[in-house]
């Protein structure tokens, strides 16, 4: 685990804020990469500002997301916010999974506040922060969160 720490201070201004060590990690590695063979439900998402797409498939077993993966292509926020959701929410239950992606979204500013008792460790996705302050790469960052509660939604059908 990388100590987060030694880039405090504010030495970070610009794009390289944007692009934190951690971010270009899972773009380069993304964990769960592929499609489910068996997947309870999937869905598509675009985000056709910057020309980001994601697929998403999830295998639900009782209440427990058992597995995701994604596929997809687009820029380097995009797809590494994907790859830490992935990594995040596998085997979680659902409905953590659904508080993860609120504190992800409050974080991004886009919910409202999340009640402290119910927030959640959300790990590297912290590295995310900085795209708050580029509002149209916020929907980079959210294009993978917003195609999992599609595919959850599917799952309802
Ligand atoms: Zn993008």
């Amino acid at each position: 685990m990388s100590d987060s720490k030694t880039t405090e201070g504010g030495a970070f201004g610009g794009v390289e804020d944007l692009y934190r060590e951690v971010i270009l990690e899972h773009f380069r590695s993304p964990k769960n990469k592929g499609h489910l063979k068996n997947p309870s439900a999937k869905a598509e998402g675009v985000n056709p500002l910057c020309g980001d797409q994601i697929s998403i498939s999830i295998l639900v077993e009782g209440e427990k997301l058992k597995e995701i993966r994604f596929e997809g292509h687009g820029c380097a926020i995009s797809q590494s916010s994907a790859s830490m959701m992935t990594a995040l929410l596998k085997g979680k239950t659902l409905k953590k999974a659904n508080v993860i992606l609120s504190t992800f979204k409050n974080k991004m500013g886009v919910e409202k506040k999340v009640d402290p008792a119910e927030s959640v460790d959300i790990g590297d996705l912290e590295s995310l922060e900085g795209v708050k302050r580029y509002p149209v790469r916020i929907k980079c960052a959210l294009l993978a969160w917003n195609t999992f509660l599609k595919s959850l939604s599917n799952l309802k059908k």
